[in-house]
């Protein structure tokens, strides 16, 4: 029987190039959109193409009830998830100063309320199952920090508890929950940046580039295998040396 992941946010960016890369390891895929797309319908067939299956879930992270709906739609489907990755996530940047509530608001219930969301709709059949692997889509910023960013790396640092603090819970049951920490990596969220600044940044990283999509997702497919049986509660920056 084939392995099922399910990725949050997986219709673009690094959530899908995560799906891409798990159905070319032959796990059948679920992802979880908000509105339907051209890009959707596209993931799913570039999914489908290595022969795996694909299901398409419509729903908010941020809701709780919809999370409830996907996970059933899911297990209704395949049976069981046996590898779990929040993805999804928004940014709002702006100084605290001019920040308002609804911007804090949004990030913290989109990134880490959503995590929170999912997770805990899915642990249940993980428990049972005495098998799972959760990976959480953190970032280099809830770490460090970064000016314009108190919502986001907020959210950020705030997974990085809730991962190592489910690790201790369910490491008895075989179940691994680690996180994955990106820098900055090319995807429409880094797209609204000026080139000039993205040049500085690259400048600045010790690998002097920007990560590709394919860089977090090998170290996802890293996580999600039986290479990885005895991590659990870690970071594992994928930032090109910039954090170091
Ligand atoms: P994108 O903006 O390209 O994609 C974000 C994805 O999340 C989209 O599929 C989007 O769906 C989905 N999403 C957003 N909000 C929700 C929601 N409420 N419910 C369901 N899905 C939602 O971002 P990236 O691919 O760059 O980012 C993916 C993850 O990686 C995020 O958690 C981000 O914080 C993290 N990250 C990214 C970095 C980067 O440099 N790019 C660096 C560090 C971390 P939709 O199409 O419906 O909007």
């Amino acid at each position: 029987m084939e392995k099922v992941a399910f990725i949050t946010g997986g219709t673009r960016g690094i959530g899908k190039q995560i799906a891409i890369t798990l159905a070319k390891c032959r796990y059948d895929i679920a992802i979880n959109y908000r509105n339907e797309n051209e890009e959707l319908e596209n993931t799913k067939k570039e999914i489908e193409a290595n022969n795996v299956k694909c299901l398409a879930v419509k729903g908010d992270v941020s809701n709780f009830e919809d999370c409830e709906k996907n996970v059933e739609e899911i297990i209704s489907k395949y049976g069981k998830i046996d590898v779990l990755v929040n993805n999804a996530g928004i940014t709002r940047d702006t100084l605290l100063m001019r920040m308002k509530k609804e911007d804090f608001e949004d990030v913290i219930n989109t990134n880490l309320v959503g995590t929170f969301n999912v997770t805990k709709n899915v642990i249940s059949y993980m428990l049972k199952a005495h098998y799972g692997r959760i990976i959480n889509i953190s970032s280099v910023v809830g770490i460090a920090g970064n000016a314009g960013q108190t919502n986001y790396s907020a959210s950020k640092a705030g997974i990085i508890g809730f991962t190592k603090s489910l690790a201790k819970e369910v490491a008895s049951r075989n179940i691994l929950v680690n996180v994955v920490a990106p820098g900055f990596i090319e995807t429409s969220m880094t797209n609204v940046l000026k080139d000039e600044i993205k040049e500085e940044i690259a400048k600045s990283i010790p690998l002097k580039r920007m990560g590709t999509t394919q860089d977090v997702a090998n170290v996802v497919k890293f996580l999600a295998s039986e290479d990885s049986s005895y991590i659990t509660g870690q970071v594992i920056n994928v930032d090109g040396g910039m954090l170091m």
